[in-house]
């Protein structure tokens, strides 16, 4: 793969870093990312990876554009109500960056689904609303040893997980959430509401994470929730121990 003068040009300022160099932005453009619903989360998610050249970038979600998502959804505008989000959203994203290769899923992810719409992706990033999806996904990537970028936002706060399932020692949401909340399809955000910010604050930190994992750089939250108060304003890694008990452990034998 040869970069072509305009590509150099798009993406001087992240080549000119010594981690990245020219190396590392054709890692970017050669990886795939799938990412799970394009609200709160999925809208500054597929905002920055597309600009920065995440070379095959997938969408699913099966809703339109509702009025009450504009607050936080930024990637859509006024006269996009009623239209479908996963379309939409890359039409956007097609002017942001043409050289990106999209697709869109309308639907919603199931059990049924998840295995023939991931399998072409290196890295699923969860930025869905409910808890049937987070363990969908979880349960996915573990058996299929994906790498996982996980957010959730409430009010004023936020959190993010990352899993790379490659590494034997990686715990899984389970190991942290064991049991499945009594409501797993409830959207917190319509019920408890949500501040706009929170979901550029973490799914700004997914897609760095994301852009980590995939050139190997720093140190990922692997191992680690990290948890948001927005008010307050704290960042706190705490340690995520892989659970001995756990669903992880029963797959991996
Ligand atoms: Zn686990």
């Amino acid at each position: 793969m040869k970069f072509t003068k305009r590509q150099i040009e798009r993406y001087s300022r992240q080549i000119i870093l010594k981690k990245i160099g020219v190396i590392g932005q054709k890692k970017l453009l050669k990886s795939s990312v799938l990412i799970v619903g394009a609200g709160g989360l999925g809208s500054p998610i597929a905002i920055y990876l597309t600009a920065l050249g995440v070379g095959k970038i997938g969408i699913i979600d099966k809703d339109n554009v509702e009025i009450s998502n504009l607050s936080r959804q930024i990637i859509f505008s006024t006269n996009d109500l009623k239209k479908n989000k996963s379309s939409i959203a890359i039409n956007k994203l097609r002017k942001i960056n043409p050289g990106i290769q999209f697709k869109s899923f309308n639907k919603k992810l199931t059990k049924k689904n998840i295995n023939q719409i991931a399998k072409t992706y290196d890295l699923i990033v969860d930025g869905s609303d409910n808890f049937r999806t987070r363990f969908l996904i979880n349960d996915y990537c573990l058996q299929n040893k994906k790498i996982l970028v996980s957010g959730a936002i409430s009010k004023f706060d936020g959190q993010v997980y990352t899993f790379n399932f490659s590494k034997k020692k990686s715990p899984c949401l389970r190991c942290f959430i064991p049991n499945m909340p009594v409501n797993p399809d409830i959207d917190n955000c319509e019920y408890e509401g949500i501040l706009g910010t929170l979901g550029g604050i973490v799914g700004t930190i997914q897609a760095n994470e994301v852009i980590k994992e995939i050139l190997g750089i720093g140190d990922t939250l692997c191992g680690y929730v990290l948890i948001i108060d927005g008010l307050k304003l704290t960042f706190r890694k705490v340690k995520l121990n892989k659970r001995s008990d756990c669903y992880c452990n029963e797959k991996k034998g």
